[in-house]
Protein backbone atom coordinates (compact mmCIF):
# COMPACT_ATOMS: atom_id res chain seq x y z
CA UNK A 1 0.00 0.00 0.00
CA UNK A 2 1.51 3.31 -0.71
CA UNK A 3 2.10 5.83 2.19
CA UNK A 4 0.08 8.74 2.33
CA UNK A 5 1.38 11.31 5.53
CA UNK A 6 1.22 14.94 6.29
CA UNK A 7 3.43 17.67 6.76
CA UNK A 8 3.48 17.51 10.57
CA UNK A 9 4.72 20.34 13.22
CA UNK A 10 8.11 20.24 15.37
CA UNK A 11 6.13 23.34 17.27
CA UNK A 12 7.93 23.09 21.21
CA UNK A 13 9.97 19.74 20.00
CA UNK A 14 10.89 17.83 17.27
CA UNK A 15 8.97 14.50 18.82
CA UNK A 16 5.71 16.76 18.44
CA UNK A 17 5.89 15.93 14.92
CA UNK A 18 5.83 11.48 15.07
CA UNK A 19 2.70 12.17 18.00
CA UNK A 20 1.07 14.22 15.38
CA UNK A 21 1.74 11.80 12.85
CA UNK A 22 0.21 8.82 15.03
CA UNK A 23 -2.41 10.46 15.84
CA UNK A 24 -3.36 11.22 12.82
CA UNK A 25 -2.33 7.58 11.58
CA UNK A 26 -0.05 8.30 8.81
CA UNK A 27 2.37 6.28 7.29
CA UNK A 28 4.78 8.56 6.47
CA UNK A 29 5.17 12.63 7.58
CA UNK A 30 7.05 15.51 6.30
CA UNK A 31 8.66 18.35 8.50
CA UNK A 32 10.89 21.57 8.44
CA UNK A 33 13.86 21.66 10.79
CA UNK A 34 13.31 25.27 11.84
CA UNK A 35 11.02 27.89 11.28
CA UNK A 36 11.13 28.45 7.59
CA UNK A 37 11.12 31.90 7.38
CA UNK A 38 14.91 32.42 9.60
CA UNK A 39 18.11 32.03 9.26
CA UNK A 40 18.52 30.28 12.56
CA UNK A 41 18.84 26.68 12.83
CA UNK A 42 18.83 24.84 15.59
CA UNK A 43 20.87 22.22 16.93
CA UNK A 44 19.09 19.26 18.31
CA UNK A 45 20.52 17.29 21.57
CA UNK A 46 21.56 14.28 20.69
CA UNK A 47 19.51 12.36 22.96
CA UNK A 48 16.02 14.03 21.36
CA UNK A 49 17.40 13.25 18.17
CA UNK A 50 17.76 9.11 19.40
CA UNK A 51 14.28 9.44 20.89
CA UNK A 52 13.16 10.84 17.92
CA UNK A 53 14.80 7.89 16.02
CA UNK A 54 13.58 5.28 18.18
CA UNK A 55 9.65 6.28 17.79
CA UNK A 56 10.38 6.50 13.91
CA UNK A 57 10.98 2.95 13.79
CA UNK A 58 8.61 1.81 16.63
CA UNK A 59 5.55 3.30 14.66
CA UNK A 60 6.28 2.38 11.27
CA UNK A 61 6.80 6.02 9.99
CA UNK A 62 8.50 5.74 6.36
CA UNK A 63 9.71 7.82 4.30
CA UNK A 64 10.70 10.50 6.30
CA UNK A 65 11.04 13.76 4.21
CA UNK A 66 12.10 17.43 5.38
CA UNK A 67 11.21 20.41 3.61
CA UNK A 68 13.60 22.48 3.16
CA UNK A 69 13.02 26.22 4.02
CA UNK A 70 12.55 29.12 1.63
CA UNK A 71 15.26 31.51 2.57
CA UNK A 72 17.52 29.55 0.67
CA UNK A 73 18.74 31.13 -2.68
CA UNK A 74 21.17 29.73 -4.37
CA UNK A 75 21.17 31.99 -7.14
CA UNK A 76 20.82 35.23 -5.76
CA UNK A 77 22.66 38.86 -6.50
CA UNK A 78 23.55 39.22 -2.93
CA UNK A 79 26.64 37.46 -2.35
CA UNK A 80 26.10 37.49 1.19
CA UNK A 81 22.80 35.80 0.47
CA UNK A 82 24.27 33.24 -1.72
CA UNK A 83 26.70 32.43 1.18
CA UNK A 84 23.88 32.26 3.83
CA UNK A 85 22.13 29.76 1.46
CA UNK A 86 24.76 27.27 1.00
CA UNK A 87 25.74 27.38 4.90
CA UNK A 88 22.08 26.54 5.80
CA UNK A 89 21.66 24.27 2.73
CA UNK A 90 24.63 22.52 3.73
CA UNK A 91 23.26 22.49 7.31
CA UNK A 92 19.76 21.50 6.65
CA UNK A 93 20.96 18.36 4.53
CA UNK A 94 23.05 17.26 7.09
CA UNK A 95 20.46 17.74 10.12
CA UNK A 96 18.12 15.53 7.85
CA UNK A 97 20.35 13.21 7.40
CA UNK A 98 21.39 12.43 11.28
CA UNK A 99 17.39 12.23 11.58
CA UNK A 100 17.65 9.36 9.23
CA UNK A 101 15.33 11.21 6.75
CA UNK A 102 15.21 9.70 2.97
CA UNK A 103 14.39 12.56 1.47
CA UNK A 104 15.10 16.55 1.61
CA UNK A 105 12.78 18.78 -0.70
CA UNK A 106 13.73 22.12 -2.28
CA UNK A 107 12.19 24.61 -4.49
CA UNK A 108 14.89 25.94 -6.96
CA UNK A 109 14.87 30.04 -7.01
CA UNK A 110 14.31 31.61 -10.49
CA UNK A 111 15.38 34.81 -11.69
CA UNK A 112 13.90 36.14 -14.53
CA UNK A 113 16.89 38.47 -15.47
CA UNK A 114 19.18 35.25 -15.39
CA UNK A 115 19.68 33.42 -18.25
CA UNK A 116 19.41 29.62 -17.69
CA UNK A 117 22.64 28.52 -17.84
CA UNK A 118 23.91 30.62 -14.71
CA UNK A 119 20.87 29.56 -13.10
CA UNK A 120 22.14 25.83 -13.58
CA UNK A 121 25.76 26.59 -12.75
CA UNK A 122 25.15 28.81 -9.46
CA UNK A 123 22.62 26.01 -8.30
CA UNK A 124 24.74 23.49 -8.70
CA UNK A 125 27.78 24.79 -7.48
CA UNK A 126 25.55 25.50 -3.72
CA UNK A 127 24.74 22.05 -4.08
CA UNK A 128 28.24 20.83 -4.56
CA UNK A 129 29.39 22.64 -1.35
CA UNK A 130 27.50 20.34 0.90
CA UNK A 131 30.78 18.76 0.29
CA UNK A 132 29.86 15.21 1.55
CA UNK A 133 27.60 12.35 -0.02
CA UNK A 134 25.10 11.99 2.69
CA UNK A 135 22.52 9.30 2.51
CA UNK A 136 19.30 11.44 2.62
CA UNK A 137 18.41 12.47 -1.12
CA UNK A 138 17.63 15.97 -2.44
CA UNK A 139 14.44 16.09 -4.49
CA UNK A 140 13.70 19.24 -6.38
CA UNK A 141 9.87 20.08 -6.33
CA UNK A 142 8.22 21.28 -9.35
CA UNK A 143 6.55 24.71 -9.32
CA UNK A 144 3.55 26.95 -10.21
CA UNK A 145 5.72 29.10 -12.01
CA UNK A 146 9.46 29.09 -13.47
CA UNK A 147 11.08 28.63 -16.24
CA UNK A 148 13.85 26.14 -14.50
CA UNK A 149 11.12 23.71 -12.87
CA UNK A 150 7.57 24.45 -13.75
CA UNK A 151 7.41 22.48 -16.91
CA UNK A 152 7.75 18.95 -17.13
CA UNK A 153 10.26 19.45 -19.79
CA UNK A 154 12.03 22.09 -17.97
CA UNK A 155 12.13 20.23 -14.47
CA UNK A 156 13.70 17.13 -15.93
CA UNK A 157 16.36 19.29 -17.63
CA UNK A 158 17.13 21.30 -14.50
CA UNK A 159 17.24 17.80 -13.03
CA UNK A 160 19.93 16.78 -15.10
CA UNK A 161 22.39 20.44 -15.26
CA UNK A 162 22.52 20.72 -11.17
CA UNK A 163 22.26 16.76 -10.18
CA UNK A 164 25.05 15.63 -7.76
CA UNK A 165 25.50 12.56 -5.68
CA UNK A 166 23.22 14.41 -3.30
CA UNK A 167 20.58 15.41 -5.63
CA UNK A 168 18.68 12.38 -6.59
CA UNK A 169 15.26 12.62 -7.67
CA UNK A 170 11.68 14.86 -8.38
CA UNK A 171 8.56 15.98 -6.14
CA UNK A 172 5.37 16.69 -8.14
CA UNK A 173 3.09 18.65 -6.53
CA UNK A 174 0.16 18.29 -7.40
CA UNK A 175 -1.21 22.23 -6.87
CA UNK A 176 1.93 23.48 -8.51
CA UNK A 177 1.37 21.18 -11.79
CA UNK A 178 -2.38 22.32 -12.19
CA UNK A 179 -0.97 25.79 -11.42
CA UNK A 180 1.33 25.59 -14.36
CA UNK A 181 -1.58 24.52 -16.80
CA UNK A 182 -1.66 20.54 -16.97
CA UNK A 183 -5.69 20.94 -16.42
CA UNK A 184 -5.45 17.64 -14.28
CA UNK A 185 -9.35 17.55 -14.60
CA UNK A 186 -9.11 16.95 -17.81
CA UNK A 187 -8.08 13.75 -20.05
CA UNK A 188 -5.90 15.78 -22.18
CA UNK A 189 -4.05 17.49 -18.95
CA UNK A 190 -3.43 14.55 -17.62
CA UNK A 191 -1.69 12.65 -20.36
CA UNK A 192 0.29 16.02 -21.14
CA UNK A 193 1.59 15.09 -17.72
CA UNK A 194 2.09 11.71 -18.49
CA UNK A 195 3.44 11.91 -21.87
CA UNK A 196 5.70 15.04 -20.87
CA UNK A 197 7.74 12.40 -18.27
CA UNK A 198 7.92 9.45 -20.95
CA UNK A 199 9.39 12.10 -23.13
CA UNK A 200 11.71 14.15 -21.46
CA UNK A 201 12.29 12.28 -18.28
CA UNK A 202 11.77 9.18 -16.18
CA UNK A 203 8.49 8.10 -13.77
CA UNK A 204 11.65 6.58 -11.84
CA UNK A 205 12.71 9.71 -10.98
CA UNK A 206 9.52 10.67 -9.29
CA UNK A 207 10.06 9.84 -5.39
CA UNK A 208 7.36 12.17 -3.77
CA UNK A 209 3.87 13.57 -4.65
CA UNK A 210 2.53 16.35 -2.66
CA UNK A 211 -0.65 15.73 -3.04
CA UNK A 212 -2.71 19.60 -2.86
CA UNK A 213 -5.62 20.99 -4.27
CA UNK A 214 -5.54 24.28 -5.56
CA UNK A 215 -7.56 27.80 -4.90
CA UNK A 216 -6.59 28.75 -7.90
CA UNK A 217 -7.54 27.58 -11.36
CA UNK A 218 -5.70 25.71 -14.22
CA UNK A 219 -3.01 27.66 -15.53
CA UNK A 220 -3.16 30.58 -13.06
CA UNK A 221 0.75 30.51 -11.82
CA UNK A 222 -0.06 31.24 -8.52
CA UNK A 223 0.58 28.78 -5.64
CA UNK A 224 -2.36 28.49 -3.13
CA UNK A 225 -3.05 25.50 -1.61
CA UNK A 226 -6.22 24.33 -1.07
CA UNK A 227 -8.16 21.37 0.82
CA UNK A 228 -8.57 18.05 -1.28
CA UNK A 229 -11.41 18.01 -3.17
CA UNK A 230 -12.48 21.37 -2.20
CA UNK A 231 -10.71 23.87 -4.78
CA UNK A 232 -10.03 23.86 -8.75
CA UNK A 233 -8.71 20.36 -8.96
CA UNK A 234 -11.34 18.71 -6.82
CA UNK A 235 -12.07 14.99 -6.01
CA UNK A 236 -12.82 14.21 -9.97
CA UNK A 237 -9.25 15.73 -10.67
CA UNK A 238 -7.96 13.54 -8.07
CA UNK A 239 -9.70 10.75 -9.06
CA UNK A 240 -7.89 11.11 -12.55
CA UNK A 241 -4.28 12.01 -11.27
CA UNK A 242 -4.14 9.34 -8.20
CA UNK A 243 -5.28 6.84 -11.41
CA UNK A 244 -2.07 7.24 -13.13
CA UNK A 245 -0.70 3.72 -12.49
CA UNK A 246 3.26 4.65 -13.03
CA UNK A 247 2.92 6.48 -9.68
CA UNK A 248 0.79 4.57 -7.87
CA UNK A 249 3.46 3.15 -5.32
CA UNK A 250 4.88 6.83 -4.91
CA UNK A 251 4.26 8.10 -1.13
CA UNK A 252 1.79 11.63 -0.95
CA UNK A 253 2.44 13.97 1.46
CA UNK A 254 -0.39 16.76 2.15
CA UNK A 255 0.37 20.15 2.66
CA UNK A 256 -3.09 21.23 2.92
CA UNK A 257 -4.29 24.59 5.24
CA UNK A 258 -3.88 23.44 8.43
CA UNK A 259 -6.09 25.41 11.62
CA UNK A 260 -6.15 22.10 13.48
CA UNK A 261 -5.62 18.81 13.24
CA UNK A 262 -9.10 18.28 12.55
CA UNK A 263 -8.19 19.49 8.80
CA UNK A 264 -6.03 17.13 8.27
CA UNK A 265 -8.28 14.28 9.77
CA UNK A 266 -10.71 15.44 7.17
CA UNK A 267 -7.83 15.86 4.15
CA UNK A 268 -6.75 12.45 4.87
CA UNK A 269 -9.94 11.02 5.17
CA UNK A 270 -10.93 12.71 1.37
CA UNK A 271 -7.46 10.83 -0.24
CA UNK A 272 -8.64 7.66 1.67
CA UNK A 273 -12.07 7.81 0.21
CA UNK A 274 -10.52 8.69 -3.19
CA UNK A 275 -8.23 5.95 -3.37
CA UNK A 276 -10.85 3.70 -2.02
CA UNK A 277 -13.50 4.45 -5.05
CA UNK A 278 -10.36 3.66 -7.41
CA UNK A 279 -9.76 -0.04 -6.07
CA UNK A 280 -13.03 -0.78 -6.73
ZN1 LIG B 1 4.78 21.16 -2.13
ZN1 LIG C 1 2.96 25.28 -2.84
Amino acid sequence: MRPIGVHTSIKNTLLNSIAEAVELKCETFQIFLHSPQVWQIPEFEQNTIDEFKRQRQFYGLNPLIVHASYLINLISSTPKTISSSRYLLKREVQTADLLNADYYVIHLKDNKDMEKEEIYSKTKEGFNKIDVTVSCKILLENTAKSKITANIADLFETFERVRTDNVAGLCIDTCHLFAAGYDLTKDEGIERFTEEIRKYGDFGLIKLIHLNDSKTPAGSGIDRHEHIGKGFIGEDGFKKFLKIKELSSVPLILETPKKSLQDDVKNLLSVRNILRTLES
